[in-house]
C-alpha cells in the first residue's frame, strides 16, 4: 500500500500512533504543509502565526527532519493551501491511503473532511496522537462531554492512560516529490535564553529529563500560580502543543517519578492540569465553529467591543495597568506568559477595557508560542464567562494581584524596565 502521512501537530518519533499506522505501507512520504493563511491579516487584523511560533516551528520541523534521514526517509515540506496541495499529491503519487492526526480545530478538521469527500477511493485515517484518551475511549460520547471541567475531570480521572509505545523498528520505503522545499531550522533568538523554549523532539526529550530529575515536580502546586520563573510551571506546554512530546509519554514519566520519588498533592496536580488540556480538546470538537463565537454557547449577549486604540494599548502593554503592561511586554518578548498572567490580561482587557475578547484571542493565537486552538479559545470564553466557567466569567482585581503576586515589584520592573 501506497501511504502519504500528512504531519501537523505531531511532529514526533515516538509514541506516534499516526506514524505507526503509516508504517505499515509497502511505501511511505512524509509530508507537511505551509499555509500562507498563517502569515495573511485575517478577521481580525492580525497574522496568525507571530515570530516566535514560526520560530519554534521551524526548529521542531528541522528536527523531525534530521531524525527521518537518520532513518532513510525525508520530511517534505509543501507550502500552499493544504486541501490544494495534498489533493494534488494524493492524485499524482496515486496514494492509496492517507494518515493524518485528529484535528481540534474546526477550520482544520474541515480540511480533511473535504480532501475526504473529494477523494472518495483513498483512505482517510485521522489518529488521535494529541491526547490522553482516543476518540472511543472517551468517558463519555463527545456529544455528551459535559459544559463543566469538574464533571469530565470526575469521570476522566478514573480512566487509565494508554501505555505510550516506543518508534517503529523501521519504515517503508521512502516516496520521493520532486518540488519539496527544504526544511530550513531557525537559530534561538530568544532574547531571554532562561526559557530554553527551543522546537523539536530532541529538546522536548532533554527537558522532560531535565524536569523529572530533581524535586520540581514535588512543589508543582505550591508555585504553579507565581507569574514568572522558568522553574514554577512545567512548561511542557509548547512541545504538548507541536506534538514534540507525547501526553501520554508525559504522564508515564510523571507516573514513573512518582515511583521513584514521591507521589504528593503537586505530583496529582499536574495531572489535574493535563486533564484541563484534555477536556478543552473535546470540547472544541463538541462545540465546532462555536468555539469561536462572541456568545460562545450561551444565549446571553456579551458587551465588550472592539476599540482599537484600547486594544493596541493592550498589546503593546502600554494601559494604566503596569502588572497587565508587564504581562503582555513579556509575551511580545518571549512568546510565553505564566497561566496567572495569561489570566491577568486577559481580564483586563475583557472586564477594564470592555473589549472583545475574540482580539485578545486572537493576539494570544499569535504570540503564544504553546497555541493550541482548544486550549486558548477556550480558556478565553471561560474568562469572558461565555465558556465553561459554571461561575459566568472571571474578573481578577488587578490592585490584589499586584499585591499578591508582584508586592515587590520585581515583576513589573524585569519586564518594563
Ligand atoms: C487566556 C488564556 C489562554 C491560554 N492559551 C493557551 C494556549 O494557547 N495553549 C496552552 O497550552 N495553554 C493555554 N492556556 C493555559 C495555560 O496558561 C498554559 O497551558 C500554561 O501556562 C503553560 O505553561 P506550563 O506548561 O508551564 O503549564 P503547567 O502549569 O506546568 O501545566 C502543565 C500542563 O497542563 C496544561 N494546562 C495547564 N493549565 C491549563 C489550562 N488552563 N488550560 C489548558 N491546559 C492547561 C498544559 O498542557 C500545561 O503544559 C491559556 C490560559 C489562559 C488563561
Amino acid at each position: 500500500m501506497r501511504t502519504l502521512y500528512w504531519m501537523t501537530h505531531d511532529l514526533r518519533l515516538a509514541d506516534n500512533p499516526a506514524l505507526r499506522l503509516a508504517a505499515q505501507s509497502s511505501e511511505l512520504a512524509i509530508v507537511t504543509v505551509v499555509n500562507p493563511d498563517w502569515f495573511t491579516e485575517g478577521r481580525y487584523g492580525l497574522a496568525p502565526m507571530g515570530e516566535r511560533r514560526w520560530q519554534f516551528l521551524q526548529q521542531s520541523l528541522a528536527d523531525l527532519s534530521d531524525s527521518l534521514a537518520r532513518r532513510g526517509h525525508v520530511l517534505h515540506l509543501f507550502k500552499g493551501d493544504p486541501v490544494t496541495v495534498l489533493a494534488e499529491l494524493i492524485e499524482q503519487g496515486q496514494f492509496q491511503r492517507v494518515v493524518t492526526s485528529r484535528q481540534f480545530g474546526s477550520d482544520e478538521a474541515a480540511q480533511i473532511a473535504v480532501l475526504d469527500r473529494r477523494l472518495p477511493d483513498v483512505t482517510f485515517s485521522a489518529i488521535d496522537t494529541y491526547t490522553l484518551f482516543n476518540l472511543s475511549g472517551l468517558p463519555m460520547p463527545v456529544s455528551d462531554i459535559p459544559e463543566t471541567y469538574s464533571r469530565f475531570r470526575r469521570k476522566a480521572e478514573k480512566m487509565t492512560v494508554e501505555e505510550p509505545r516506543g518508534m517503529p523498528a523501521r519504515l517503508p520505503a521512502a516516496i520521493e516529490f520532486d518540488r519539496a522545499c527544504t526544511v530550513l531550522g531557525a537559530q534561538n533568538t530568544d532574547p531571554d535564553r532562561s526559557q530554553r523554549l527551543v522546537g523539536g523532539e530532541t529538546a522536548a526529550r532533554a527537558h522532560a529529563e531535565s524536569y523529572f530529575s530533581g524535586e520540581l515536580p514535588l512543589s508543582y502546586k505550591l508555585v504553579r500560580n507565581e507569574l514568572d520563573g522558568w522553574d514554577n510551571s512545567s512548561k511542557f506546554s509548547a512541545w504538548l502543543n507541536s506534538g514534540c512530546l507525547s501526553v501520554r509519554r508525559l504522564v508515564d514519566l510523571l507516573s514513573e517519578y512518582e515511583q521513584r520519588w514521591e507521589r504528593n498533592d503537586s505530583t496529582y496536580w499536574l495531572y489535574i492540569e493535563l486533564l484541563w488540556r484534555e477536556y478543552f480538546q473535546w470540547l472544541a470538537l463538541k462545540i465546532g465553529k462555536k468555539l469561536f463565537l462572541k456568545n460562545g454557547n450561551k444565549a446571553a449577549q456579551v458587551s465588550g467591543r472592539f476599540d482599537e486604540g484600547a486594544f493596541s494599548a493592550w498589546c503593546g502593554g502600554e494601559t494604566r495597568y503596569p502588572l497587565v503592561n508587564a504581562c503582555m511586554k513579556q509575551l511580545s518578548a518571549t512568546g510565553y506568559l505564566s497561566n496567572r498572567g495569561r489570566q491577568i490580561a486577559a481580564s483586563c482587557l475583557i472586564n477594564e477595557l470592555e473589549g472583545d475578547w475574540r482580539y485578545g484571542a486572537a493576539w494570544f493565537e499569535r504570540q503564544l508560542i504553546d497555541y493550541d486552538v482548544a486550549a486558548n479559545w477556550g480558556n478565553w470564553q471561560y474568562l469572558a464567562g461565555v465558556g465553561a466557567d459554571p461561575r459566568g466569567g472571571r474578573h481578577f482585581n488587578l490592585a490584589k494581584q499586584t499585591e499578591i503576586y508582584d508586592a515587590d515589584g520585581r515583576y513589573r520592573s524585569r519586564w518594563l524596565d
